[in-house]
């Protein structure tokens, strides 16, 4: 269940909002070492990423959002402020949208792999 997104709370400011029951500000479960570790190769591929496409026009990435079903495209500073919120640096906002993003300038993180890949094994050959 996400508090986040949908309408405003119809209870907002009434003392006997149901959701109250829910403690929304209670932080996320602490990561496991793994899971840190995947999390800052993770934020290390994406510089690489950024690196290697930007300059091509490539504003950011496209998920597939398991949640939602729908696409999300995320810059590159909200996509790496996400990763730096699962490592407890503030909250995940897994569905904000970027601003009128242009679906054309975003790329999959396996399409930007693919990329920055090809581009490490062709500087490899030269
Ligand atoms: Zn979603």
């Amino acid at each position: 269940m996400n508090l986040d997104d949908g309408p405003v709370d119809p209870f907002l400011g009434d003392p006997d909002d149901p959701a109250a029951l829910f403690d929304d500000d209670e932080p996320p479960a602490p990561l496991s070492d793994d899971e840190r570790a995947d999390v800052l190769a993770d934020l290390a591929e994406l510089e690489a990423f950024r690196a290697a496409l930007e300059s091509h026009g490539v504003h950011g990435i496209v998920v597939d959002c398991g949640d939602c079903g729908d696409q999300h495209y995320f810059g590159w500073d909200l996509m790496a402020g996400n990763l730096r919120s699962l490592l407890g640096e503030g909250r995940t906002h897994v569905h904000e949208p970027a601003f009128s993003p242009d679906p054309d300038a975003f790329v999959s993180w396996d399409y930007a792999r693919g990329w920055t890949d090809a581009v490490a094994a062709l500087a490899k050959r030269r």
